[in-house]
Parts: structure tokens; sequence; C-alpha cells
């Protein structure tokens, strides 16, 4: 068993079961044994790779994206540049190489990073010391925020904390993280049935409630509604509202028991970007998308983009480009190019954003 099994075991039987949410927060952000806190945990030699690590020319698309809302946004002379969950630093970096090519946002921006990890604000620090702007870091959202922004979150809604709850024959109960005989971590329910949830299911359905997502989206959606700006969330997940179970944990590139190894596997959900998009609306902000990430990025000039940097290139260098440009857009439903969705919420007075062009907001449903 991991120290933080052994840790959460030990509360479990002075406090009672864990929600899902508060398992899953101990899992990633423990300070000591938290799967973020100690670790770097990316990349082909560890547990999972994203679409700043495969290709530069993701963070140099979303780089030249946030220059034209810049302008869309009437060039104003200061404005924050706010990453939320920046891992290694790779498309803040990629952003802002990009960015030079229009110098007047170059120098208008700041840069303001979210991030819980220790670990990883040293990986950024050292990713992002050779650009001219010096990054500023926050623990909250709330703290980045401050005048006119543009927010970009990659992979970083699907690690927020969720909660679970499970239709039986009476109603709905919340899924709870016990210990079983043996002492090990076992889910159950909870004895009670939770009545502030409606929706008719079949029993056995899973509803999941991702408070801390939807409030992370409300904030942003609200900031940008008054002080102006944009929020991009770019993610796994469904664009239409569904029921299941969407926990999984990864580790050295392939799934593993959600509770088998707290704080030493990667735990993620399915992002819900329908009523992602509903909070953004709610909250005063305009929604734009969901649409796949393969239509975004070809939207903004992947192909161009590949073309330009492909001329340049050698032999090894075209080959590693093709095939990272490859994943990016890659079409089927566990795919990149398919599975990840685009959203942004944005000040309602800026135009159609580069990307969504050619999209109107999907039809939404929740049970
Ligand atoms: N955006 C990066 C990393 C994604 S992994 C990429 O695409 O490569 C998730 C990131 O969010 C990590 O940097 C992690 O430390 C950070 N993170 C997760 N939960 C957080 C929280 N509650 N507050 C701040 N940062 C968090």
């Amino acid at each position: 068993m991991s120290l933080l099994a052994q840790e959460l075991a030990e509360l479990i039987r002075q406090e009672g079961p864990l929600g899902v949410s508060r398992y899953m927060a101990f899992c990633l952000g423990h300070p000591r044994h938290g799967y973020y806190m100690k670790q770097d945990p990316f990349g082909a030699a560890g547990d999972f790779t994203t679409a700043p690590e495969i290709s530069q020319v993701f963070g140099e698309l979303i780089g030249l994206w946030a220059a034209s809302v810049w302008q869309a946004m009437g060039a104003p002379a200061s404005i924050r540049l706010v990453e939320l969950g920046p891992g290694r630093g790779t498309l803040m970096q990629d952003m802002l190489r990009a960015a030079g090519a229009l110098p007047a946002f170059r120098e208008a921006l700041s840069v303001h990073l979210v991030e819980m990890s220790p670990v990883l604000r040293e990986r950024q620090r050292e990713a992002l010391v050779a650009s001219v702007a010096q990054p500023h870091w926050h623990d909250r959202i709330d703290q980045a925020l401050d005048g006119p922004a543009i927010v970009v979150a990659n992979e970083f809604l699907d690690a927020l904390p969720l909660d679970q709850f499970v239709r039986t024959p009476e109603g709905w109960r919340e899924r709870l993280v016990g210990v079983d005989d043996e002492g090990g971590l076992a889910f159950g329910l909870a004895g009670e049935t939770d009545n502030s949830l409606s929706g008719v299911a079949p029993v056995g359905s899973v509803l999941e409630q991702p408070t801390a997502a939807l409030e992370a989206v409300a904030a942003i959606a609200r900031h940008v509604a008054t002080a102006g700006g944009t929020g991009l969330f770019i993610d796994y997940g469904p664009a239409r509202s569904g029921f299941g179970d969407t926990l999984q944990a990864l580790k050295r590139h392939a799934f593993v028991d959600v509770l088998a190894e707290p704080g030493d596997a990667d735990l993620t959900v399915h992002v819900d970007f329908a009523r992602m998009a509903q909070t953004g609306l709610a909250a005063g902000a305009a929604a734009h998308g969901p649409v796949t990430q393969r239509d975004f990025l070809l939207a903004l000039g992947l192909q161009q983009r590949f073309e330009a940097l492909s001329r340049r290139a050698t032999p090894a260098q075209f080959e590693t480009l093709a095939s990272g440009i490859e994943r990016l857009i890659e079409t089927g439903p566990a795919a990149m190019g398919e599975l990840f969705k685009v959203l942004a919420v944005a000040d309602p007075k800026l135009p159609l954003l580069p990307g969504f062009d050619l999209h109107r907001l999907p039809e939404q449903g929740r049970p």
C-alpha cells in the first residue's frame, strides 16, 4: 500500500468514507504524496503526454489566436495572459514565441500562472526564464484575474475534483471511498439518498457533479464579461451531457484501477462541455464552441503552419513534425482530434472568435 493509501485508510477509519472529490483532491494535491506535488509526470518516460508536449505548433497557434483576440479587444495597453495548470510551461513558451510576431501584443502582456505544484512551478520557471516576460504565480484563479485577461487552460478542468452519485431504486446516492474488510480502499454508497438531485435514469446510472470545474469556468466567465477578454478551455470530454462514470487513473500510458495507487497514478475525469458552456452563459459571458480540437486547429491554420515549418526542416525534423501534427488532429472516438474539445467563454462584446467561426453552440440537454 502506498503511503497515501495508508494515510487515507486511517482517515476513513477515523472520520468515515470520503466523497470522490475529496479522494481526487488528496490523490492529486496532497502536500507530500499528491501526484502533481511530488513529480513531473509528463512525457514518454512519464505517465501521459499532452498536446503542447506533442507539437510546438499547438502552442504557436494558440499564441497567434491570443494575439488576434487582443486585437479584437481593441489592443488594450496592458493585458494579463493567464494559464491554468501550465504543466512544464511548454504551451506558454510556444505561445510567447508566436506572440512575438505582434510586438505590440508582446509588450502589452504580462504572464500569470495558476499552479499548485512546487515541482511544476520550477519546471515552468526554467521553461520561461529565457523569454522576456517575468511570470507571476498564483495558487488560485481569482488571484490571477485583474483587468483585461486572456485565460488559457489545456487539460486543467479534467484534473479538478468531482463528486459522483449512483441511481438506486430509492434515489441518488453519493459514491464514497471507504475501507473494505482487508483494510484496502473500496467504493461504496452513502446510506442516505440525495434529494437535491433530480433526473430520471436507469438504476445503476452514474451522475457526475463537477463543482470545482464549473466554479472555475464561472469565475473566468464573470471576470471577462466585465473586465474584457476570454477564457479558452481545451480538454477531453463530450460536447453533450450524459450519464456515466468517467473517473480514470493513468500510469505509464496505461489505465490502472482508480483506487489502487493513490498519489502514484494520474486521476482525471471527462469534461462535460455542454454544462461548462451553460455555466459560462449563466455567468454573463458568451460561449464559443465547443468544437473539436481538430476543427479548431485546422481553422487556425495548422496546415499552413506545418507547411511553413516543413520548408526549413531536416528529414528527421520533418518526421517528428508530421507525426505530431497528425496526432493532434487524428479522428476516432478516442483520438485527440475528436475526443478533445475547445470551448471559449468571452466578453459578449467581442465578435465570434477565430477557430469557432463555422460553429454554433450545440443543442444542450441535461437530464
Ligand atoms: N497544461 C499542461 C499540464 C496539464 S496537467 C499541459 O497541457 O501539458 C494539469 C496541470 O494542472 C498540472 O500543472 C497540475 O499541477 C495543475 N493543477 C491541477 N490541479 C490544480 C489546482 N487545483 N490548482 C492549480 N493547479 C492545478
